[in-house]
């Protein structure tokens, strides 16, 4: 229960730890990646039951042809400079979460502004797609492949008939993405072609993303995680690994994301600039994880960012240098930005 917890320590004392140059203890890291996560190289191997059945096609997604414009909440989009952009696709399990476009279009727009300011490629929001996971999952052979119904032959099956995007935000809840706040997905469709090829193994059909717990709270005070997918209010002071260790601190209502943070609220951090930032920071450390090599340590101010890094001046590239780089070592930007190269 407390993995929520410990990971929102983390990422609000990630400035301490930096002084101190340590690094987060393992497992506990922020917006983990699971060990276990990665690109699935079988190519598929899904059955094919009756996709007639579900929304899988172009027709259920929501086209997005504006790009990022600003709406009456008011998150500019920064831009380019060499106008580069990675085409972005939402989707919603609808088992798990009920965003409106407007949200999403927030929060992409906040995700694409920290991608514009560390590696200078823009999100384009260009889908917003909206899926019974489950339901999908029910259509497939669990007896097809090695290892069952696996999340990604799920998602291939979702976009098997349809235009795939280059980055997926996958807003899904399990206990893994409400305990971490999310983790990194990959998967292969064969034909299609991402202009950022995968650092590793050189291939242009990988979709990188994130699955995203949409609700996760950024130093949260006084819940109970029993079910991390029910974050419940219970404590009138914190307790269980909440406000960096610290039990027995206030709390104070945010209102603008209504919930409960650890007092005082520190308003200057990056991740409470809007109830978008936290989360968008997470879809971008996710994606960003699919072109680190380290897993764990490519996290920023770990050792291996240190050694990438060629020491540890970055550390000190101003305030809030850990949540201005979503928790990632500043050299995967520098990865992704460099993997970019255009299709045939
Ligand atoms: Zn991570």
């Amino acid at each position: 229960m407390k993995r929520a917890a410990i990971a929102a320590v983390i990422l609000g004392s990630a400035i301490l730890s930096i002084r101190c140059g340590t690094q987060p203890a393992e497992p506990d890291v922020p917006l983990s990646t699971p060990p276990t996560t990665n690109v699935d190289n079988d190519g598929g191997g899904t059955t094919t039951p009756d996709a007639a059945a579900l929304p899988l096609d172009d027709a259920s997604v929501t086209r997005v042809d504006a790009g990022l414009q600003p709406t009456d909440a008011g998150i500019a989009a920064r831009t380019s400079s060499i106008g580069r952009t990675v085409k972005a696709e939402a989707l919603i399990d609808t088992d798990s979460f009920n965003p409106s476009d407007a949200e999403l279009h927030e929060f992409a727009r906040a995700a694409n502004n920290l991608l514009v300011d560390r590696a200078d490629v823009e999100i384009q929001l260009v889908g917003i797609r909206r899926v019974s996971y489950a339901a999908v999952k029910a259509t497939l052979n669990p007896d097809a492949g090695r290892g069952g119904v696996s999340m990604t032959k799920v998602l291939q099956k979702i976009y098997e008939t349809s235009t795939s995007p280059e980055l997926l935000f996958f807003m899904y809840a399990d206990d893994k993405s409400t305990s971490f706040g999310g983790y990194m997905i990959a998967f292969e469709k064969p034909g299609s072609c991402n202009r950022f090829k995968h650092p590793g193994t050189g291939k242009r059909t990988i979709i990188y993303g994130g699955a995203i717990d949409w609700k996760h709270m950024y130093n949260a005070c006084g819940y109970d995680r029993t079910d991390p997918r029910n974050p419940v209010h219970v404590r009138s002071v914190s307790g269980g690994g909440e406000c960096q260790g610290r039990n027995g601190v206030a709390f104070e209502l945010n209102s603008d994301f209504s919930y409960y943070q650890c007092s005082p609220i520190d308003h200057a951090n990056p991740y409470n600039a809007n109830r978008f930032s936290f989360v968008a920071a997470t879809g971008v450390h996710e994606l960003l994880h699919n072109f680190g090599s380290n897993g764990n340590l490519d996290h920023f101010g770990t050792a291996k960012c240190d050694e990438m890094m060629g020491g540890q001046s970055y550390k000190d590239a101003g305030a809030y240098v850990f949540q201005r780089n979503a928790g990632m070592c500043p050299n995967i930007f520098e990865r992704f930005k460099q993997s970019y190269e255009e299709c045939p």
